[in-house]
Order: C-alpha cells, then sequence, then structure tokens
C-alpha cells in the first residue's frame, strides 16, 4: 500500500461570500450582511462546500481512508472545479 503525504499546511482557505442583495462582503465570523442582516448562512455553506469536502478527504487520508478521500476529492470538484489542490490530490491517489 503506496503512502501518500499531505502537506502540512493542505488545508485550503475559505472563498470571500458577498450578499447577494447590497454585494456587501461577508465579515467572519459572522454569516449575516454587515449591510441588510440577511442571514447568508446557506449561501456560505454552498460556497465552501467543494473546500469542507476537500478539507475532510484530508482528515481522511490522515487517518488511512484513501477510499474515502477519494470520494471526497471527487465531491470537493463537483463543487468546485477550479479547487486545485483537490484535483492534484486527487491525481496522486491514482
Ligand atoms: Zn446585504
Amino acid at each position: 500500500m503506496s503512502e501518500v503525504v499531505v502537506e502540512p499546511n493542505g488545508t485550503v482557505e475559505p472563498v470571500e461570500v458577498s450578499c447577494p442583495g447590497c454585494r456587501v462582503p461577508l465579515a467572519p465570523p459572522s454569516l449575516r450582511c454587515p449591510s441588510c442582516g440577511e442571514d447568508l448562512t446557506a449561501l456560505v455553506r454552498l460556497r465552501y462546500s467543494g473546500r469542507m469536502d476537500y478539507n475532510a478527504a484530508l482528515e481522511a487520508l490522515r487517518a488511512g481512508e484513501a477510499s474515502e478521500a477519494r470520494v471526497l476529492l471527487r465531491r470537493a470538484l463537483a463543487a468546485e472545479p477550479g479547487l486545485a489542490p483537490a484535483r492534484s490530490l486527487l491525481a496522486a491517489l491514482g
């Protein structure tokens, strides 16, 4: 069984989410628009889902669950096709 080396700082940074109404960027950790107070939790979850799956894949790899990591990485790439670290990690896993 081949070992996959995971970068110690392989986790990805969160993406910036803006309020769809007023285009004001969210100020983490708040999940409400600083301008209109709209609850943007669902939007944040949608935008972050690829990154959350990617980070979960890193956790799975550390736990030795390579097949679970592959599933999570494919899901991450379906949510965010431009997520380069997920793509290269999936390629490394084969
Ligand atoms: Zn707003």
